[in-house]
């Protein structure tokens, strides 16, 4: 049996449907070793964990803990119950998941299973005198507020791209784990229909660089410029909730209240007025640019550069100095 730190901090990495790290993983574990000894578990199927394992000490995990699962089709469960065991067997100070669909649906599960404090979609973790700190933007980014439980092991599942911080890669020590099945009712996938993507740009969420549009660019048809300039940059495409309910671009794009939220390195922001739903989904990205033709719109309050001016002037001359630079 692995003698495990005492300040362990558990992460869950998720895997992708190739066997490969989600995004997610190199900001959980950069977040863990600011504030302990990052110990990875990996759930898996039988034979799959090694790759995935080596995966993780390339990103800071100290331990890896490998739980081999027969269920692939069957949701959350195995997931909890494979926590479950890591936790008895690490007894780490918090467990880190990624705030993703199926990382919130795990932590609640498993936080409400063992009576454990939730803080949910943190954007940073700390360590006092008492333990571990989760730190949130709320309201729209208008507070930053801190977590904290008075008892046990946190589960903190932490928003993607919100975590700078990368750990120095390790060659892990790896135990696999031996997991008792609960047997809880769970969801199981009966059949699937395997969704091509058919664009090459990154993912909305836990992209590094995101544009976004908003009313102002007018039609679906003019929507193509946030591409445009989305595609010289390597930039995801976002959009507001006006976008989206004028059919510009399919509601997975929103980003806000009601969308998705985002923590980008770069968030430029298209003919949209910086409604305060909108900022919920982006206020934490690191660095803003907004270009809008009002001068007074409420975007330029948070950002960090602006241009007032119309998007069909500005960003054509942007994209042109962009491909510019890189010819
Ligand atoms: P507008 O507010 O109409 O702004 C368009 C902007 O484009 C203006 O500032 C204008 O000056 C500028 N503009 C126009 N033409 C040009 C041009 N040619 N060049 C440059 N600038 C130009 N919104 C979200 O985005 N995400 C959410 O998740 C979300 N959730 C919501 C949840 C609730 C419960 C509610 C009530 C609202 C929610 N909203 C959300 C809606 C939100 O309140 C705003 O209505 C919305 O964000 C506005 O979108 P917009 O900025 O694109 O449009």
């Amino acid at each position: 049996m692995t003698d495990y730190a005492t300040d362990s901090i558990l992460v869950l990495v998720e895997l992708m449907p190739s066997g490969a790290l989600a995004g997610s993983a190199a900001g959980l574990l950069g977040a863990a070793a600011q504030v302990g000894t990052p110990v990875a578990l990996v759930v898996t199927a039988a034979g799959a964990g090694k790759a995935a394992a080596e995966a993780a000490g390339a990103l800071g995990a100290a331990h890896v803990v490998i739980a081999e699962t027969a269920d692939a089709g069957v949701l959350t469960m195995p997931v909890v119950d494979a926590l479950a065991a890591a936790v008895a067997a690490v007894r780490p100070d918090a467990v880190l998941i990624s705030n993703s669909i199926a990382g919130r649906d795990i932590a609640g599960v498993f936080a409400a299973r063992t009576r454990s404090g939730l803080a949910i979609d943190a954007i940073g973790v700390s360590r006092d005198a008492e333990g571990i700190v989760a730190h949130h933007s709320v309201y729209g980014g208008a507070y930053n507020v801190d977590s904290a439980v008075t008892w046990g092991a946190p589960v903190i599942t932490v928003r993607q791209g919100a975590i700078d911080a990368r750990a120095e890669a390790l060659t892990p020590a790896v135990e696999t784990l031996a997991v008792t099945a609960s047997g809880a009712p769970a969801a199981t996938i009966v059949s699937f229909d395997e969704v091509v993507e058919a664009s090459s740009r990154p993912e909305l969420r836990g992209a590094a660089k995101v544009v976004s549009g908003g009313r102002g660019l007018g039609s679906e048809e003019k929507f193509a410029l946030v591409g445009q300039l989305a595609d010289a940059l390597g930039a995801a495409v976002g959009a507001s909730r006006a976008a989206v309910d004028a059919g510009y671009i399919p509601q997975s794009h929103q980003v806000g209240q009601t969308g998705v939220s985002v923590a980008p390195q770069l968030y430029i922001a298209l003919g949209i007025s910086g409604a305060i739903q909108h900022r919920a989904g982006m206020q934490t990205a690191k660095t803003i640019v907004a270009i809008n033709k009002d001068a007074d719109a409420p975007i330029f309050e948070i950002a960090d550069f602006g241009v007032v001016g119309d998007v069909f002037t500005v960003v054509p001359q942007l994209i042109a100095a962009l491909d510019a630079k890189k010819a």
